[in-house]
């Protein structure tokens, strides 16, 4: 008999959760607005609320913390940091930075102009945001498949090579950069796929642009390569990693994902250019070069996540849990963004709440419900989001209403996953019972979902 699957670790610390009843959830989650955002953390049970920064670092990791080199210059720590995102990636220079967003800011403040358009695949939030604020344009060339939840296909945040090469005709005096984002944490965490890389990386050839890669997700991403790419299965991930980055000119990390440490991120690139031109911002904005935002422990600290989270056995306990978690749901007949993606389960809301009018906010009322059942956390990825049309004020309704359930990483056992699931499905059971959801009462011009009061109807 086949020996079945197990996690690549066992457990050396723990940190005792608590469970509440249905009472105290209805007074805690009425005292935040219904919004989750507002809770307390004891007040949750299981915290699905993202898988950022919130992974559990290794034996080796606090290992590394201990033995930090917090020398303002020139630091040990540094050295080991800079040194094993080479190995990785190739990328001979690197910028340490505080998170993901600061990686942004400091690279675009070199690289992007007013007016300039920056084609990519669904961009992710602080990506736009930072882009945006420069007055310049981020033009999404996902493919359209994307869009379809049920629709199963193996490279479903691939860009749209066509759209590329368009914006690339139309506008090319206008575009610094095309930047790819892996995974596409937009579309549902879906991987992107070598091949796709290889041809961005002909066509920005052809038309003489460089290519950043938005690589919070690089591991994973990788992993989907040696699952379901042809000609991969046999390759290890830090061969699959070394192979994607030779298709990109540098990379901006969110260190908080793939890292698996609470806090940090990172420029690299092979262009010396590029790194004299970011240097002066990561001075001005982050902290002298070799530390940028970042302790010297917890650049070691992620200098051995990285190292760690490019081996197989790692990334296959990690996204082998979202799989399951997946097979539950399909158990039940419950609808997500398909196939699972590499961190999370998005649950297509108005499938599930199909009674709740779309005015009243389905994603989010599932959400509460989800909460009030067994106290897990999810977080809304949909009309509460996607905020108010700037110029009309009226809500947008356009795109897909989801319920994220992010996983984070080598935290909750497959346990808290079979919780999780019979959670979903008792409220998926009761679903005709949940007709009405809620109001706003009061909300943020921007960004409103973080801070949004709101009442159940
Ligand atoms: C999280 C994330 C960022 C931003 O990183 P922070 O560390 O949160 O600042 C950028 N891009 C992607 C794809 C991300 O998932």
């Amino acid at each position: 008999m086949e020996l079945p699957f197990a996690e690549s670790w066992k457990i050396k610390m723990v940190e005792p959760i608590r469970k509440s009843t249905r009472e105290e959830r209805e007074k805690w989650i009425k005292r935040a607005h219904y919004n989750l955002f507002q809770l307390r953390a004891e007040e949750v049970y299981i915290d699905l609320l993202t898988d950022s920064g919130t992974g559990a670092m290794s034996d080796r990791q606090w290992a590394g913390i201990m033995v930090g080199d917090e020398s303002y210059a020139g630091a040990k720590s540094f050295f080991n940091l800079k040194e094993t995102i080479e190995k990785i990636t190739g990328f001979e220079y690197v910028i340490p930075t505080h998170q993901g967003r600061a990686a942004e800011n400091v690279l675009f403040s070199y690289l992007v102009k007013e007016g300039d358009i920056v084609p990519g695949n669904s961009h992710f939030d602080t990506t736009k945001g930072h882009i945006e604020g420069r007055k310049a344009i981020a033009l999404d060339c996902t493919i359209d498949e994307a869009k379809n939840t049920q629709l199963e296909i193996p490279f479903k945040g691939n860009v749209d090579i066509q759209k590329l090469e368009k914006a690339l005709e139309e506008y090319c005096d206008r575009i610094p950069f095309i930047i790819v984002t892996i995974t596409n944490n937009t579309a549902g965490g879906q991987p992107v796929s070598m091949e796709n890389l290889r041809q961005v990386s002909k066509i920005a050839k052809k038309y003489d642009k460089r290519v950043i890669f938005d690589s919070a997700r690089f591991a994973e991403n990788a992993y989907f390569i040696k699952m379901r790419e042809e000609g991969y299965g046999k390759k290890s991930i830090k061969e699959i990693c070394k192979e994607m980055f030779k298709y990109a000119d540098a990379m901006t990390m969110s260190a908080k994902k793939d890292g698996i440490v609470n806090m940090g991120g990172f420029i690299a690139t092979d262009l010396q250019e590029w790194y004299d031109g970011a240097k002066s911002y990561c001075v001005q904005y982050e902290g002298y070069l070799t530390y940028g935002g970042m302790n010297g422990r917890d650049m070691n600290a992620l200098a051995i996540g990285l190292d760690e989270n490019t081996e197989f056995d790692n990334l296959h306990t990690r996204i082998h849990q979202v799989e399951y978690l997946a097979k539950r749901l399909d158990e039940f007949g419950i609808p997500y963004q398909r196939p699972a993606g590499g961190h999370a389960l998005f649950i297509d809301a108005p499938k599930v709440l199909t009674c709740v009018p779309k005015e009243e906010f389905p994603a989010q009322t599932l959400a509460i419900e989800l909460y009030l059942e067994a106290g897990i956390r999810g977080c809304e990825i949909g009309y509460l989001l996607a905020d108010r049309d700037p110029l009309t004020r009226e809500n947008r309704f356009e795109g897909l209403d989801l319920l994220r359930l992010a996983i984070p990483r080598r935290v909750y056992t497959d346990n808290h996953m079979d919780v999780i699931a019979v959670a979903l499905k008792n409220v998926y059971d009761r679903r005709n019972e949940i007709t009405r959801g809620v109001e706003i009462l009061w909300e943020a011009p921007l960004m409103r979902h973080f801070t949004v009061q709101l009442k159940r109807l």
